[in-house]
């Protein structure tokens, strides 16, 4: 038998349940979990601010394992074999149609209907469809993306959803060479958009957050200057923003950080005609006003909204990962690792942010 943690419904205990082992179909894949994230969507999925969740679920959506079984020979995208025992990730996001408007036409699948996600949108009753679990059973069609022998699981997962979003929050905010970078923020997400900006050539990476540990954390992640939102108000953090940005504003900024706020301070970061980009608004957390004038039209400014990932910022950012890996102190954003039985704690220390990264370790 296998075990699982199961969320049964928003502000409900996490339990741990036995499943039957998978039955391999063909394409199919057993994946021996090492790690799984909990992140803020777990917490969100707890409080039932996510729609369309068909609880009973295992949570955990991005995850690293093993290969334990396969169901006959299967290839990467690569071309590679793969083998049992390999190091893996998975893109966590399956059923992708390529047939509806939004994949044909828009040619935005994170916005395709029919996608289903592991850990959010697959219910326990479908199978081992979530990290938090000893084995994982990837459905006929799952990508996957070998981690190979320079990624170690620890630095990979420090990251989990985090590393793969900013990837393509810092693709979408069209940063280029030379510009300088405002990062609201200081989560995983905030913290890994710090990493890609510096690889995508940013001059200057100012972060904006809370609390100490985490500007600690920005720092090591290669920011060149931080700003602690704590005991500055609102027009004080822009004022800041501004002195450190020639008085004109940043270049581009990037708002991780979920709160609505965030977003009426952060137009106002960007210089006139500069691009803002918003990533951190992954529940309706409220309403903010905007003077249309002052801070778009006449600002001239672009405004771009990033959900998700797609399966092209997961390979480049598994490929980009084996080439900064050993660049920074990935794995010390992992704050506490816990085992499958201490789910209902490590749901709490994520709400209260009393952790960077918590990480889940089922075997
Ligand atoms: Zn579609
Ligand atoms: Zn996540």
């Amino acid at each position: 038998m296998v075990k699982a943690g199961v969320m049964s419904g928003p502000g409900e205990k996490i339990v741990i349940e036995e499943f039957e082992e998978p039955m391999v179909e063909a394409g199919g894949i057993v994946l021996k979990t090492i790690y799984s994230e909990i992140c803020g969507t777990d917490v969100h999925l707890h409080h039932g601010r996510l729609s369309d969740v068909p609880y009973p679920i295992i949570p955990g959506h991005v995850s690293v394992g093993t290969i334990e079984e396969t169901g006959g020979k299967l290839k990467d995208i690569d071309g590679n074999e793969l083998k049992k025992g390999d190091l893996i990730s998975f893109y966590d996001v399956h059923e992708i149609c390529n047939e509806c408007w939004f994949c044909l036409v828009a040619k935005a699948t994170t916005r395709c209907p029919h996608r289903k996600v592991y850990g959010i949108t697959y219910s326990s009753n479908e199978g081992l469809l979530g990290g938090w679990s000893e084995l994982i059973y990837l459905k006929p069609g799952v990508k996957i993306m070998p981690l190979g022998q320079d990624i170690e699981p620890e630095d990979f997962i420090s990251g989990g959803c985090g590393l793969l979003t900013s990837f393509h929050a810092v693709e979408r905010s069209g940063m280029k060479l030379g510009d300088e970078v405002v990062i609201q923020g200081t989560g995983p997400v905030g913290l890994f958009a710090i990493a890609w900006a510096r690889s995508a050539g940013a001059k200057k990476i100012i972060a904006v957050g809370s609390p100490t540990h985490r500007l600690e954390a920005a720092g090591a992640m290669g920011a060149d200057d931080i700003i602690n939102i704590e005991g500055l108000d609102s027009e004080e953090r822009v004022e800041e923003v501004r002195k450190r940005t020639h008085g004109r504003g940043a270049d581009i900024v990037i708002e991780c950080s979920g709160n609505p706020q965030a977003v009426y301070e952060g137009v106002k970061m960007t210089r006139d005609a500069g691009n803002y980009l918003i990533v951190g608004q992954y529940t309706d957390a409220g309403d903010i006003s905007m003077n249309p004038h002052y801070d778009l039209n006449k600002k001239h400014i672009n405004l771009f909204g990033c959900w998700g990932f797609d399966f092209s910022h997961f390979y480049k950012a598994v490929k980009m990962f084996t080439r900064i890996s050993n660049d920074y102190p990935f794995k010390n954003l992992i704050s506490k690792t816990y085992s499958l039985d201490e789910a209902n704690e490590r749901l709490r220390a994520v709400e209260n942010f009393e952790v960077i990264k918590a990480v889940i370790k089922p075997n």
